[in-house]
């Protein structure tokens, strides 16, 4: 049987304060109990975030991590330490780390593996420019971020996994992908895993957000697809309204 729970993550990127977390958490409605929801705020909040929504129903990621477990490597946040403080999970290759943090394929792939390592899920991210889509490459590019991490990690390490298409284009765009090329994209994901592991049933178990200008008014048609399970939102997650009326979308 077919059981994917609809999944919904916050990446509330570098925005946010002490004023800002408690308003949010003063504010913040409980989705329903069938979907999960996942908060992933700066690192520096995270504690603050947690204790004010401790008993709700609501877990916690963080947005980056290091590939090493400990050492000398001033500023960085090692897994392990994300999973100590209690978070469960963690986004990997998002666009902005790709693009303006120079991640590459190899460097999302280790620290893939570094979440899995610590017992992290992570959300890995994958997405194709305006113009790999204009030149009706946007499947072989998505594809080819997924199998760099493949490669490298194989297929057990999926377990856990959950994988968000966040088209580049329409990340903090207001430009939202339709639902059908969301569908298109889902389901071409789906296709790769079955023809790359045949014997098993990832393509049909593993979870697949969209992201990308998610709100509360184009949600449901989104979630609404066969293959889309949730989704990763940015802007619309900053505030607990609109957030949690995108949970009861789900
Ligand atoms: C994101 O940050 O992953 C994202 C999808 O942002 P937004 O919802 O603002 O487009």
């Amino acid at each position: 049987m077919l059981v994917r729970r609809p999944l919904i993550v916050a990446n509330w990127k570098m925005h946010g304060d002490t004023t800002q977390v408690a308003a949010f958490a003063a504010a913040w409605q409980d989705g329903p109990a069938h979907v999960d929801v996942v908060l992933c705020p700066p690192l520096a909040y995270l504690g603050l975030l947690a204790t004010a929504l401790r008993e709700r129903h609501i877990q916690f990621g963080v947005q980056n991590i290091w590939v090493a477990p400990a050492g000398a490597f001033t500023g960085e946040h090692a897994a392990e330490m994300v999973r100590d403080l209690g978070a469960q999970f963690v986004i990997v290759g998002h666009s902005e780390r790709r693009g303006q943090f120079d991640e590459t394929d190899a460097l999302v792939a280790a620290k893939f593996q570094a979440a899995m390592r610590a017992g992290l899920s992570p959300i890995l991210c994958v997405g194709e420019t305006a113009s790999q889509r204009q030149r009706g490459m946007a499947v072989r590019a998505v594809l080819a971020q997924l199998e760099a991490v493949v490669e490298e990690a194989g297929m057990g390490a999926f377990e856990n996994a959950v994988i968000a298409y966040e088209p580049v284009w329409a990340i903090g765009t207001g430009q939202t992908a339709t639902p059908e090329q969301a569908q298109e994209m889902h389901a071409a994901i789906r296709a790769y895993f079955s023809r790359r592991f045949p014997r098993c049933d990832l393509a049909t178990q593993v979870r697949l957000l969209y992201g990308g200008s998610v709100n509360p008014g184009n949600a449901a048609a989104l979630f609404a697809e066969q293959d889309v399970d949730g989704g990763l939102v940015g802007g619309a997650s900053l505030d607990a309204a609109q957030f949690s009326a995108i949970c009861f979308a789900a």
